[in-house]
């Protein structure tokens, strides 16, 4: 058995139990057994929480931008120092391979202090008045208490980048946590706590996402929404959101198209993107999915990218040789069953994997699959799974046809030696992100969001802190 800790709620500065005393089971995946529980919030707990948010943000909104810097400076170096010991709970609830879940908790970290420094140059500006005598001020003011909503595949990462620029930006947070993955969640949480931020300004619940979340959008002492997740449900808790007049930043599907010319380093396009696909076994909203290849260089290219595949090593994310964990949860699974039986179905070629591994817990192989028409599941809804889909096409704008073909655009590759070809390709994809001839997504100091319907709003970049602040205009005569 493991030494998996039970998992409380955090409300008003206290750990504590849900007040319906329920809980839930918490899985590993790597095995399929139970391994603990996490505390389950009521509405009355909710209730609690928006109170001690409202009472924490005028606390903290009142705190100088360098004292919360100097705490937020603390809870990252805290996180540093528990590093070992968060990695070891993430895997043991996520699955995937410790040495990915240190590094998403230093990652996390450097977002922490990324956001502290950026909150200290909020700055405003003054406007030059067309009255002598008239002081025109824009002044950024934090919008209010703010709720999260993070999922399960990057469990510090998702929550990290909404918590350290809310705080930053002077606002209080309720942070509902995945329920699938709730201890790393909990150990970040505890590291703003150990390093000294007052009580009500950071809370953490988890129960029912549906429940918590019509709660809390509809309450309206919130002010801020931040929700990643999938599409459909982004578009419920946005619709609900508009109705309640809330700011909000949502982080949705993708299913990123990654274009290779015939120009491009076929050797480093296969070796970075098939680590791109694999890592944390593809359960990553910007993962690379649709690879289209130019035909000059489709099979060496297909030869390359599938040996990637099968070197990788699957198996439990404790074990030091693993390369690939197991699946989050079980649906993961019954997603890779029904994508591929569909794939098959259209006479797809699978080039390899395509079946579980072993008979206990969610691990199913690195998956390369070729040729697939456009009209199969896989090519239209993002398979949040170990599952490569490459077809071959003939000019740039066949590429950018079957690129902008989804309603996603979240992130987007490209490769190609060709300068001009690298500016045409990303200007001409639609997405919010897109990176050439390497991986340059997702640092704390760039912009990280996406277009269409996977979302809008950025999670990184001084965008993200601006995100938390509402400008004031301030005009003010003298009084002489
Ligand atoms: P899901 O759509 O049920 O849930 C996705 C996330 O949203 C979970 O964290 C869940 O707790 C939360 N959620 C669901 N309903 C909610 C509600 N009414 N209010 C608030 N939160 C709610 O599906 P899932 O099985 O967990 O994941 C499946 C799909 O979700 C994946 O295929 C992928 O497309 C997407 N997903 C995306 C990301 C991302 O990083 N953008 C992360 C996880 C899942």
């Amino acid at each position: 058995m493991t030494d998996y800790p039970h998992i409380q709620l955090f409300i008003d500065g206290h750990w504590r139990e849900g007040s319906g005393a329920r809980s839930l089971p918490v899985h590993n995946p790597a095995t399929a057994q139970v391994m603990g529980q996490v505390a389950c919030a009521e509405t009355q707990d909710l209730a609690e929480a928006v109170a001690a948010a409202e009472r924490g943000f005028e606390v903290w909104r009142r705190t100088s931008a360098f004292e919360r810097y100097k705490i937020m400076r603390k809870a990252a170096q805290l996180l540093r120092d528990r590093a070992d010991l968060v990695a070891r709970l993430m895997t043991l609830e996520q699955g995937k391979p410790l040495g990915e879940a240190k590094m998403e908790i230093m990652a996390g970290a450097d977002t922490i202090d990324w956001f502290a420094e950026e909150g200290r140059r909020a700055y405003g500006r003054v406007i030059p008045a067309r009255q002598h005598d008239v002081y025109q001020l824009v002044v950024k003011e934090p919008v209010g208490p703010v709720a999260a909503f993070t999922p399960w595949n990057f469990p510090i990462n998702q929550i990290v980048r909404k918590l350290s620029a809310a705080l930053a930006a002077g606002c209080s947070i309720i942070v509902k946590a995945p329920e699938e993955t709730p201890a790393s969640p909990a150990e970040l949480i505890r590291t703003f706590i150990d390093a000294g931020v007052p009580a009500g300004v950071v809370n953490l619940v988890y129960g029912d996402p549906a429940h918590i979340s019509s709660y809390l959008i509809a309450d309206p002492a919130i002010r801020k929404i931040s929700f990643t997740g999938s599409t459909p449900v982004g578009k419920q808790l946005a619709a609900m959101a508009g109705l309640h007049m809330k700011r909000m930043t949502m982080e949705l599907g993708g299913h990123a198209p990654v274009v290779i010319f015939d120009d491009a380093d076929v050797a480093l396009a296969a070796k970075t993107m098939a680590a791109s696909k694999f890592r944390n076994a593809g359960q990553v909203c910007v993962s690379p999915t649709r690879f289209l290849v130019q035909e000059g260089i489709y099979k060496e290219f297909v030869e390359q990218f599938v040996m990637h595949a099968q070197k990788l090593q699957v198996g439990s994310g404790l074990d030091a040789a693993t390369t690939m964990g197991p699946l989050a949860n079980p649906r993961r699974m019954a997603a890779m069953h029904n994508m591929l039986a569909d794939a098959q179905h259209h006479n797809a070629n699978l080039k390899t994997g395509g079946k579980p591994v072993g008979t206990t817990g969610n691990f199913w192989e690195p998956t390369v699959i070729t040729e697939l028409n456009t009209s199969a599941k896989a090519m239209n809804e993002e398979p949040f799974g170990p599952m490569a889909l490459i077809n071959p096409f003939a000019t740039f704008d066949d590429a950018v046809r079957e690129a902008n073909r989804l309603p996603f655009g979240l992130a987007a590759y490209a490769w190609t030696r060709s300068a001009r070809t690298a500016q045409q390709i990303a200007s001409s994809i639609q997405t919010g992100m897109i990176t050439i001839n390497h991986l340059g997504l997702g640092m704390p100091e760039t912009p990280f969001g996406g277009v269409k319907d996977s979302g809008y709003g950025s999670e990184g970049g001084t965008e993200a802190l601006e995100a938390y602040m509402n400008p004031k205009f301030v005009s003010q005569a003298g009084l002489g």
